[in-house]
This record gives structure tokens, C-alpha cells and sequence, in this order.
């Protein structure tokens, strides 16, 4: 039979650390070497995968059926999660920094079980430690809920959100990406997709003093203002444009006041995501394109508006020119591999030298 002792410790962390979060866990149950190899090895433990495919108690889908009271009283709610893996994992990285990824459905996910996640991750003091947050899911305010238990991430450099949602989210019906007052001084990098930055009935304050670049939907100026007060170190900001589907009521025809462009000028790479008809490239460009000095201005066409809409453009403006969109694949990594087809047709605003 094969011995598991013929290989050293720091051979078989090697051979694990690629592993998914569960297989690595399963490793430690094989036999009572590999378990205390396992355990002892803190770098194994600083990449976590948490899950949670629980309904909501509330939740009215195709397996929950029927929302009512007497009988949800006594329902235990479809779903596993990893929950008590992930926490048990948490002390075994030792002071490393840890990076999580959190997977979340269905669209009515149960939030409590994600606001108690996230006050455990706090109250176990990981929460200092964690350095990335990557949050893919179906619930749209799985991600507040999350926040709304961790409260304070002095180390989070990065959080990207990735919707992957069976229904189409309408803003009028999501809530906005925090509840509460989050402390995040470190972070630099926020992709909020198919998320709301704020709140129409409470307004949280926000600081994020080193954010630089930022991925979200700005649908009206107080939206815009409000990013600027928050994000004073914003270097790079991508603005979506809200499909009609996701906002009915955002109309492309407000423009933003001089003092707002000045401020907006100061950043110095702007990309607009998902420009779908003329009035949303002359919006697009009347309240984002203005600064003549920007060193980089993208507007991303959906692919059937680019062939209709580009040649008014690059008739009325000599030094624009078609071309497929260089780095935004790169810098916004997995988060964005599912609207690949954004990329398909941009024009570069270069300006006049
Ligand atoms: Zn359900």
C-alpha cells in the first residue's frame, strides 16, 4: 500500500494548495498524517470558498412553492452550506492574509445565515486579516447582508461582485451594495455589478480614501457626486449604463453641473460600459468625455449599437477611431468574463495633441 510517509510535509501542502476549498478539506479527513500535515500548514487555509445555496424563508421558487406563515414556522429551508468549514478553516491560516470567495443563490437567498457569517468572520478577528473579496451571486443584496456582518475590513485591498442571476434585477427593487457604515480604508479596487451605490431613503456615509478604480452603474447626478465625495483617490472609474431592463425609469438626457466636472475631470481614466444608442453616446460623452487632457477615454458599445451608432461619431470627431478595447479584459479579470460581448466595439477618444 502507498505510504504517505515517504513524502515531507511541505510536499504535500504543495500538492493541496491548489485544490479547491472542499477537496482540501477532504484531504484532512484521509487519514490522521495527513491531517495534522494539513493543519499545520497555514498557507493551505488562506484561500477560502463559502457557499450557501440556502432559500430564504420567505423564498417563493418552484421548490419552496407557496410563501405561508403556519407552515414555514416548522420549514427547514432547501440548501447546504459551508458555513462551519469555512470558520473552523479561519484560525488555521495562522496571521497570513486570507482571500474568500463567496458563492451565493438562489435569487432569495437566506440573509441572516450571510449577516451571521459575516459577524462570525468579525468576531473570530479574520476579518483584519482578509485582503480580497470575491462575492458571485444570484441574491443581489447578498453582498449588503454580507457587510452588514463584517462591518470593518481595515486590510480589504479588493471586492469584486459577479451577478450570475436567473431573473433579470431591477434596480427599483434591489437595495444598495451596504446597509451600514462600512470601514474599508485600504480598499483600491470595487467592481459592483448589478448593484446599487446608494440608498434613495438612507444615506450611509462612505469614505473610501484609497480607492482608484471603480466599476458601477451611475444612474443620476447626485449618484455621480455622491461617488466623488467618496472616493477622493479615484483614478480610474467605469460607469455602466443600466440596461432597460435593469432601470426603467433612467432616462440619458441629465448633465452634470460645472463644478461636478471639474472634479470629474481629475480622474484620469474614464470608460463608459454598454452605450447602447445615440442618446446614451451623447449623454456618455457630454457628462463623462469633457476633459480634453484625460489621457484615456473609452466608450464601450454594445455589439448591435457600435455598427449604427460609431460612424456619427467618428464623422463629428476626427481623432476617434474603432478599436478592441486593450486592457479592460486584464484589469477586471474573472469579474467580467461573462459580458465579454461589451468588448466587441469601443471607440478611443484620443485627444487632439
Ligand atoms: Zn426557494
Amino acid at each position: 500500500m502507498f505510504n504517505s510517509y515517504i513524502l515531507p510535509p511541505e510536499l504535500w501542502c504543495m500538492v493541496w494548495k491548489d485544490m479547491s476549498f472542499d477537496d482540501r478539506v477532504n484531504a484532512t479527513h484521509v487519514s490522521r498524517y495527513w491531517r495534522h500535515v494539513a493543519r499545520s500548514c497555514p498557507r493551505l487555509w488562506t484561500n477560502l470558498q463559502f457557499y450557501s445555496p440556502v432559500h430564504h424563508v420567505e423564498c417563493e421558487c418552484a421548490i419552496c412553492g407557496p410563501y405561508e406563515l403556519n407552515t414555514r414556522a416548522i420549514w427547514k429551508q432547501p440548501g447546504k452550506t459551508n458555513y462551519q468549514l469555512v470558520l473552523n478553516a479561519l484560525p488555521l491560516s495562522g496571521s497570513l492574509p486570507i482571500h474568500l470567495d463567496v458563492h451565493v443563490t438562489p435569487f432569495y437567498a437566506d440573509h441572516g445565515l450571510l449577516e451571521d457569517f459575516g459577524m462570525d468572520i468579525r468576531n473570530s478577528s479574520a476579518a483584519d486579516r482578509l485582503k480580497s473579496l470575491r462575492v458571485v451571486f444570484d441574491d443581489p443584496d447578498a453582498l449588503m447582508w454580507l457587510l452588514s456582518g463584517l462591518e470593518s475590513l481595515p486590510s480589504l485591498t479588493s471586492l469584486i461582485t459577479l451577478a450570475v442571476t436567473s431573473e433579470p434585477i431591477q434596480f427599483s427593487h434591489v437595495r444598495a451594495w451596504r446597509n451600514n457604515a462600512i470601514h474599508l480604508p485600504a480598499l483600491r479596487t470595487l467592481v459592483l455589478d448589478n448593484m446599487r451605490w446608494q440608498c434613495p431613503d438612507r444615506q450611509w456615509p462612505i469614505h473610501l480614501p484609497s480607492l482608484h478604480f471603480l466599476i458601477c452603474p451611475l444612474t443620476d447626478p447626485e449618484e455621480v457626486v455622491r461617488v466623488l465625495d467618496a472616493c477622493p483617490a479615484l483614478k480610474a472609474l467605469h460607469v455602466v449604463v443600466p440596461s432597460q431592463e435593469q432601470d426603467e425609469h433612467f432616462e440619458p438626457d441629465w448633465t452634470l453641473d460645472g463644478p461636478t466636472l471639474d472634479r470629474f475631470a481629475e480622474i484620469p481614466s474614464v470608460h463608459v460600459i454598454g452605450v447602447s444608442d445615440f442618446e446614451t453616446e451623447k449623454w456618455a460623452l457630454r457628462n463623462f468625455g469633457s476633459a480634453p487632457a484625460r489621457p484615456d477615454f473609452l466608450l464601450h458599445y454594445l455589439p448591435d449599437a457600435a455598427p449604427k451608432f460609431s460612424a456619427f461619431l467618428t464623422n463629428d470627431l476626427r481623432d476617434c477611431a474603432p478599436c478592441a478595447s486593450p486592457t479592460w479584459a486584464q484589469r477586471t479579470g474573472l469579474a467580467y468574463a461573462r459580458t465579454l460581448w461589451l468588448r466587441c466595439w469601443c471607440l478611443s477618444v484620443v485627444p487632439p495633441s
